[in-house]
């Protein structure tokens, strides 16, 4: 087959593939070779391998396939802009006479990104769900050896029972609603949305949590102000934001809800005078069971998945959520829409 035709098919593949000669110099690459492993896209032909990646598994694999003619399989880690991971398959072969060796790179980086980020999804739902089961299990056992019996324990003893059921519930519908949203299953329906009103009927709803620490909440939305967006979803982002700037608060404290806009965007935000989040936290708020402070906010009922959801619906509307904090000031978190189609831009 002619030399062109080979190194076209070579460089159709999305894979790097490196051959050398008996000497473990790079006698051919292709185009992905070259995008993965050189460095300023330089000539890889006729380098020694090791001076391109340096790797002793990769170095000892070419070699048994020149010298014993076998194959294998081996992971390497390779750092050019960023560290990836290859599983990579070397084997002999035979080319003008002599024993060659050609080595497949299979860039595994994502796939065991998304392996990992698996398996910490299962492990956080089995710790969230093993602490309120616990203690399900051990007052059910108090009452069994005969707490049951004592009028003024029983009813105490179920009352804790009842709320750690129920965070298992809460827990349970916050994981199904996320893997619905991520699952891409639900559908937003975007109208015109007055949302002063919005605003006022989440506050209603929250008006006891706030009530109870004489915590203000001030509707600062303009009465006409109108974004677009599907009604139920945005409440449901409005009262997560709302929800936490009441949880996170300090007592006496105040939550304020304002809109504005910027050219083709639509931004609520919600701004509290809590205790803020310290810096180190803030770009992972958003990461499913991520929190800052772990044990009060599993006090207070918190699930740690209320900002995943809320990024994974304002992305579904085409927009974001941002979030920027002071210590012992206060955080405020701005969710933006990209302007409906009959509205101005600016
Ligand atoms: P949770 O159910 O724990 O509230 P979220 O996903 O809603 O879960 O929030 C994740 C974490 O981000 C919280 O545990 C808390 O540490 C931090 N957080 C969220 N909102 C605020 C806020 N307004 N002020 C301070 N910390 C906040």
């Amino acid at each position: 087959m002619p030399q062109v035709i080979l190194q076209s098919l070579l460089d159709a593949s999305r894979e790097p593939i490196i051959a050398t000669d008996p000497t473990l110099r790079i006698i051919a690459t292709n185009e992905a070779a070259v995008r993965a492993f050189s460095r300023a896209n330089m000539e890889l032909r006729d380098r020694r391998l090791s001076e391109v990646i340096r790797d002793m598994r990769l170095h000892t694999s070419v070699q048994q396939a020149l010298l014993e003619g076998v194959s294998s399989d081996i992971k390497i880690d390779f750092t050019a802009a960023e560290l990836r991971h290859y599983d990579v398959h070397v084997s002999p072969i035979q080319l003008e006479g002599r024993q060659c060796s050609v080595s497949v790179f299979y860039d595994v980086t994502q796939i065991e990104r998304l392996e990992r980020v698996r398996q910490e999804f299962l492990s956080n739902i089995s710790h969230e769900l093993r602490t309120p089961l616990t203690s399900i299990m051990a007052f059910v056992e108090t009452l069994e050896d005969g707490a049951i019996d004592d009028p003024e324990s029983n009813r105490k003893f179920l009352g804790v029972i009842r709320r750690n059921a129920e965070r298992m519930h809460t827990l349970i519908s916050a994981i199904l609603e996320l893997s619905q949203i991520e699952s891409g299953k639900v559908y937003i329906d975007k109208q015109s949305i007055r949302v002063s009103k919005v605003v006022d009927d989440i506050f209603q709803d929250l008006a006891r949590n706030a009530d109870e620490r004489s915590i203000g909440l001030i509707n600062d939305v303009p009465a006409d102000a109108r974004v677009e967006a599907d009604v139920s979803r945005l409440e449901q982002m409005l009262t997560n934001l709302i929800d936490n700037a009441i949880k996170f608060n300090r007592d006496a404290g105040s939550v304020t809800v304002e809109y504005s806009r910027r050219p083709g965007m639509d931004l609520i935000s919600v701004t509290d005078t809590g205790e803020g989040i310290l810096a180190a936290h803030l770009p992972r708020v958003f990461e499913r069971f991520y929190r800052a402070d772990r044990s009060r906010s599993r006090d207070i009922g918190g699930t740690g998945l209320g900002l995943a959801i809320v990024k994974h619906l304002a992305r579904l509307h085409g927009g974001d959520v941002s979030v920027s904090s002071e210590l012992s000031r206060g955080t405020r978190f701005v969710i933006e829409l990209p302007t409906g189609p009959d509205q101005p831009s600016s």
